[in-house]
């Protein structure tokens, strides 16, 4: 199932596929080859699928680095992990230095970084059939055997629920003192009960909840500008009220923001007009503040 890695002799340089960035030197991946250069560590949760985990992730990463921070993505969701698309690295090789995995850089400017089990299948259409040990032991390593460097934030999107899996999240990141989690909701009824499960995992587990987001919160006509509650509003809120944690925002539908995601573009640089624009920004910087500055 999974594809060959090109493993290279030790101390060779990094190689990117049919991209021509590349990455740190290899001197400074071996002295960090695992998350001992990682400044904050965010996980994005979410009680059930499609409702704009793997968006928000990317976004939030997107705007992170907008604001100057150096950052990576570990795409966990294992079933589905649609991040290397979102970013337009689909079809990337994942190399091997002495550090570990070396992540797939995908800008020129090596500002933000991925690791996705979408690297490593032969066939981008195929799925991962995995019994719970075999999933968890990839998230281990996931967590251990890449080669992050010196990041300020690694954003770790979840599958959707609470399984095994994120039991297995949380405890190999552990060690290494997430600063939170931020769960995503859409604003109807039945999306908010699950995130409340969510939000009874984080307690359980000892994460602290960064905050709520609720997203597809309303569409903003193009025309008029009117922003009409398509899947009602406020489920969000109320729940981040309920439960006694922050509520960091909501997120318009914004058909710009599913077509740049389809093409792989970059949001937060391209579309500063759009309706989503001003509400993840004030996600990322929410994040931003909650995130003490760390002594080196
Ligand atoms: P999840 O990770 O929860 O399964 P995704 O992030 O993959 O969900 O989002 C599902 C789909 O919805 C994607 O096609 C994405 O482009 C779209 N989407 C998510 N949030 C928004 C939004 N605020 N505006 C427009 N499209 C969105």
């Amino acid at each position: 199932m999974f594809a060959c890695f090109p493993l290279e002799s030790a101390g060779s340089q990094q190689r990117l596929g049919s991209s021509t960035t590349c990455g740190p030197r290899v001197s400074e991946l071996t002295e960090a080859g695992n998350l001992a250069g990682v400044q904050h560590i965010i996980l994005v949760l979410s009680g059930k699928g499609g409702v704009g985990k793997s968006t928000i992730s990317t976004e939030l990463a997107l705007a992170l680095r907008h604001a100057g921070k150096k950052v990576g993505i570990l795409d966990v969701d294992l079933c589905g992990p649609s991040i290397p698309r979102m970013l337009r690295a689909q079809g990337r090789a994942v190399h091997q230095c002495d550090g570990g995995w070396v992540p797939v850089y995908v800008d020129q400017e090596q500002s933000i970084c991925l690791m996705s089990v979408g690297f490593l299948l032969e066939n981008p259409d195929e799925a991962v059939v995995w019994r719970g040990p075999k999933k968890n032991a990839l998230i281990k390593q996931f967590v251990s055997d890449v080669a992050w460097g010196q990041l300020d934030y690694l954003v770790v999107d979840t599958p959707p629920g609470t399984s095994d899996e994120h039991m297995a999240t949380v405890d190999a990141l552990r060690p290494y003192g997430p600063l939170g989690a931020l769960v995503v909701t859409t604003p109807q009824a039945v999306s908010v009960g699950d995130v409340r499960r969510e939000l009874t995992f984080c307690r359980k587990t000892g994460l602290r909840v960064l905050g709520v987001v609720e997203n597809m919160s309303g569409f903003v006509c193009p025309h008029c500008a009117e922003c009409t509650s398509v899947f009602s509003r406020g489920g969000g809120e109320e729940l981040a009220s309920h439960a006694g944690v922050p509520f960091l925002g909501s997120v318009p539908l914004d058909p710009e923001l599913t077509k740049s995601l389809e093409e792989g573009r970059d949001f937060i640089r391209e579309f500063p007009e759009s309706p989503a624009f001003p509400a993840l920004l004030s996600i990322a910087q929410k994040v931003l503040t909650e995130a003490p500055a760390r002594v080196p």
